[in-house]
């Protein structure tokens, strides 16, 4: 599996939070605001791999979304 390279969040987000209860490390959700990506989220791609793909597959309104990176 290829690494992520990048995490964005498209419009539309319900602020649940549950992203970021998934991979705090990645996903901030500002009380009443839309998710943001962190700064620093970036550096923890890798060893959160899995929750960042599991957070994009189960955001209820689907605008998680990644970058994979060309395999190696
Ligand atoms: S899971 Fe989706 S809808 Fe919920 S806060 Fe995260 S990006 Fe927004």
């Amino acid at each position: 599996m290829a690494d992520i390279k990048r995490v964005w969040i498209e419009e539309g987000c319900i602020s649940c939070s549950l992203c970021q209860d998934i991979c705090p490390e990645v996903f901030e959700v500002p009380d009443g605001e839309d998710c943001v990506i962190k700064g620093d989220a970036p550096k923890h791609f890798k060893a959160k791999d899995e929750e960042i793909r599991d957070a994009a597959c189960d955001c209820p309104v689907e605008v998680i979304q990644y970058e994979d990176g060309a395999a190696s």
